[in-house]
């Protein structure tokens, strides 16, 4: 498949993955709706090794014991969560790839925290909380 690319919204930070993506789908998480400033968050999951920063060092904030975000430390945008050690995936938010339509969402995780007044038109499997491949 050919390279995807991404990147936040001022320039500062671009990425690239490999291949299709792992997973997708979107988190209803408090930490998710927080960092987001949004009622939830859609993501897409690539292994580490098929991902890489190829323009500018993302800002690295601690969200939990285990977890950790990238952001831009120019814009502010949220670019994804990966697990602080030994993480074999790391999950991109969907709105910074270039083409967000290439990963649709495949289901929703930690519906526990959803807010009442958002939902998505579809019948994705939904998940009250940790569904394995996002969290923190
Ligand atoms: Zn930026
Ligand atoms: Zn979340």
């Amino acid at each position: 498949m050919a390279l995807l690319t991404g990147g936040c919204e001022c320039g500062a930070i671009r990425y690239e993955a490999e291949g299709a993506p792992l997973d997708a789908g979107w988190c209803h998480c408090r930490i998710c709706q927080r960092i987001s400033g949004a009622p939830a968050q859609p993501w897409v999951i690539f292994a580490v090794g098929d991902f890489r920063y190829v323009k500018g060092e993302p800002h690295v904030y601690h969200s939990s014991s285990f977890g950790e975000r990238h952001f831009c430390g120019a814009c502010g945008a949220s670019l994804g969560f990966q697990l602080r050690e030994n993480a074999r995936e790391v999950s991109i938010n969907t709105g910074t790839l270039d083409d967000p339509s290439i990963a649709p969402p495949r289901k929703h995780i930690w519906t526990r925290s959803q807010v009442s007044w958002f939902a998505t038109a579809d019948d994705l499997p939904v998940f009250l909380e940790y569904e394995p491949g996002h969290e923190g």
